[in-house]
């Protein structure tokens, strides 16, 4: 017998109807007897709906309270799942995160999992119960709930596979698997049978939110196999791996990642001393505010112009840091952009190829695509460029590094 832990997203537990489609498919593993753990999302755009409430009644809401408002979302399919398990004759019990329980520390709306007792649900495995768990919440050792971010429930799942050292941890969502690139913008896009935890690691963390990344950090952490499957239709997924597929050894690239979180910011014309990228970052740093791609270009009068991105919701305080800067070190100008987008090609087939990073900006460069700032690392090329250049871009890279479906 072994053990499976399943995630199913917010769009697979959309309606009722679906909750209903979602419990046949749990008492069908059931079946072939399998012990079965199911982690649920809220229906889709429930988080959503939540976060607006809160926003009509104030414009920051105390963080505590945000948790406690979204952690509803999830109880509700919890209960309804567990129904429609029982209603066709499975029994079943749910249980909310601070019930399991999932401790976690006291971080809000990005809380990490500490540790998760997982006696409670084992015991129910074991008198023939299938457990249902509420994703993306937990309790901190006040016994205050807390949640784990957005996207949240993949890690809640992952955890929960850990601890009960299962046999496979599957993700179902609205996708039949882990595409070349997401195959909402690009209809060619091709799945992948398998990708390493080090390309789906980068792929998640430049922006593709098929997975949230710190699902696929504890997977890899600890080896638990992990596959992203359609819960809609029949199908192998994808299966994140530590062994490199052999048979596309030669692929130089598995994935097209972007994201549009990114923002931009610039001060240019200050004095090229020792101390200004400092001065200028430190007080970002003080703010709480990660900064992710930074540029330095110095001109021959002595002057130097510095650029940096950080995340969407960052950028109003980060553009009035730079600005109370800029006044001080003498800037002939501060700019902000928030009309940027990130694009980055993965792959470990990049590790001995040369000449990708040449071949991604030609592409570019053929479409008339300015590209604003390049970094690189040894699985990754990310450039940035005009968000208006968004699909373009990743549909003609797509293309030119030969991701796109194999003719039939
Ligand atoms: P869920 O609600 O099930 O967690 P998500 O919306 O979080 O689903 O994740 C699935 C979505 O991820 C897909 O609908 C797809 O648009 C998007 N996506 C982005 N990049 C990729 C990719 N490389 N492969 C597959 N899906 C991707
Ligand atoms: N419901 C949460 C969200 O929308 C968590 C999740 O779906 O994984 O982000
Ligand atoms: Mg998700």
């Amino acid at each position: 017998m072994t053990l499976i832990v399943q995630k199913y997203g917010g769009t697979s537990v959309g309606t009722p109807e679906r909750i209903g489609a979602v419990a046949d498919r749990v008492i069908n593993y059931c079946r072939r007897g399998h012990q079965v753990v199911v982690v649920v999302s809220a229906m889709s755009g429930e988080t959503d709906r939540l976060l607006g409430l809160a926003q009509q009644i104030t414009a920051s809401p105390d963080p505590r309270e945000q948790d406690m408002l979204l952690a509803t979302g999830e109880q509700v399919t919890i209960a309804l799942l567990t129904m429609a398990l029982q209603q066709r004759g499975q029994a079943a019990r749910s249980y909310t995160g601070p019930q399991v329980p999932i401790r976690t520390d006291s971080a809000y709306s990005k809380a990490r999992i500490a540790a998760i007792d997982a006696d409670r649900v084992r015991a129910d495995l074991t008198a023939g119960h299938v457990v249902v768990v509420a994703g993306f919440q937990g309790v901190d050792e006040h016994g205050h709930i807390t949640t784990l971010g957005r996207g949240g429930s993949d890690t809640t799942a992952v955890a929960l596979a850990t601890a009960l050292q299962a046999d496979e941890c599957q993700i179902f969502t609205d996708v039949d698997g882990v595409y070349t690139t997401d195959p909402r913008v690009v209809s060619e896009a091709r799945r992948l049978a398998r990708i390493t935890f080090e390309e789906m690691l980068e792929m998640a963390s430049l922006g593709s939110k098929v997975l949230q990344i710190r699902a696929v950090e504890f997977a890899g952490k600890y080896n638990i196999p992990l596959r992203v499957l359609s819960s809609f239709t029949e199908g192998e997924g994808t299966l994140i791996t530590y062994e490199e597929d052999h048979a596309v050894e030669h692929a130089l690239i598995t994935g097209i990642a972007f994201n549009r979180d990114e923002t931009q910011l610039t001060i240019l014309g200050v004095e090229d001393r020792p101390g200004v990228a400092s001065a200028i970052l430190g007080p970002i740093a003080e703010a709480n505010i990660d900064v992710d791609m930074i540029v330095q270009n110095s001109a021959h009068d002595g002057t130097t112009d510095f650029t940096f991105t950080v995340q969407r919701n960052d950028y109003k305080a980060a553009l009035e840091i730079v600005r109370a800067i800029g006044v001080r070190l003498g800037a002939r100008e501060v700019k902000g952009d928030d009309k940027i987008v990130k694009i980055s090609l993965v792959g470990v087939g990049m590790r001995t190829h040369a000449g990708i990073a040449s071949r991604m900006f030609a592409t570019l460069a053929r479409e008339g695509i300015n590209i604003r700032m390049i970094s690189t690392s040894e699985i990754k090329i990310s450039v940035v460029v005009d968000q208006k250049y968004l699909e373009l871009g990743v549909r003609v890279l797509h293309e030119a590094f030969g991701l796109e479906q194999e003719a039939a």
